[in-house]
């Protein structure tokens, strides 16, 4: 062999979809806040991952931070295996809009607007028609069982179903990655739970689910889990937690080269 040209098999032809490489954050005052230390984790396509943790343990930092909406003050973040940290935010802002999304505790969607309105925003400045737009919407609800409240403003719908139209939303870019942040939160359990069967549902398709949490049941129904506890990632402590990655095979020293 002449070129020497990474042919990666197996686990290493495996990038991450994210990437966290030692990332921390600590917010500045007096005294400054050690919200998040170091903390390595990797997120696969199509997995679902759900972070448990009490409040105040880190959660949403870790998940602004792995969902790019935050810098961390300290190591590094990929997502497909590029370092977010080093690029002008143009490219960034690209990079969010075309692999991330994020539902929230609190729904966020526009009072003044229908659902199908509300999901067909989700897919602003992606180079979509306003046709394409709507019928992709469309679908998007449909796959989460609003078929049937398309006209419906927020306030005419109910916790749940708000919360659907949002994963609705989310959903019709067709990320990467989606996290969602308590999104249970402002749910009764028999609607929190009809959410989480969904959030599960959705990872796989090409999609990783990352769900953070302080409620148990909600995590235990993710096939993967790791637990926060002050601002720290506890056991089972995370298999890929040597800060090189793949790097770290010294076996492959060419010697039948
Ligand atoms: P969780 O989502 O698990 O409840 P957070 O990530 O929101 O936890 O917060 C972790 C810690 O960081 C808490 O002690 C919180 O008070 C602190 N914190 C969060 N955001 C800020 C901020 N913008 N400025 C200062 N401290 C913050
Ligand atoms: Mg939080």
């Amino acid at each position: 062999m002449s070129v020497a040209v990474p042919v990666l098999v197996g686990e290493a032809a495996r990038v991450p979809v994210i990437e966290a490489r030692g990332v921390a954050r600590t917010y500045p005052g007096t005294p400054a806040v050690r919200a998040l230390h170091p903390s390595w984790l990797r997120i696969h396509a199509g997995e679902q991952l759900a972070i448990l943790g009490a409040s105040g343990s880190g959660k949403s930092t870790l998940l602004a931070i792995l969902g790019t909406l935050d810098d961390p003050t300290e190591g590094t973040l990929l997502v497909d295996g590029r370092e977010l940290t080093a690029m002008p935010e143009a490219k960034r802002s690209a990079i969010r809009a075309s692999r991330i999304s994020f539902v929230f505790q609190q729904f966020h969607l526009m009072p003044a607007v229908s659902a199908i309105e509300n999901v067909a925003t989700g897919l602003l400045y992606t180079g979509a028609s306003p046709k394409e737009r709507v019928e992709r919407a469309l679908l998007a609800l449909d796959a989460v069982g609003l078929g049937h409240r398309l006209r419906h403003r927020p306030g005419e719908l109910s916790g749940g179903e708000q919360q659907r139209v949002a994963i609705a939303r989310a959903l019709v870019r067709e990320p990467a990655v989606l996290f969602a942040d308590e999104p249970t939160g402002a749910l009764d359990s028999a609607t929190g739970e009809a959410i989480v069967e969904l959030l599960t549902r959705i990872a796989g398709a090409g999609t990783a689910v990352v769900v953070v949490t302080h409620d148990a049941g909600v995590a235990e129904r993710f096939t993967r889990r790791i637990r926060l506890k002050d601002g720290r990632i506890l056991d089972p402590r995370p298999p890929e937690a040597e800060p090189s990655g793949v790097a770290a095979s010294p076996n492959t020293g060419g010697a039948d080269r």
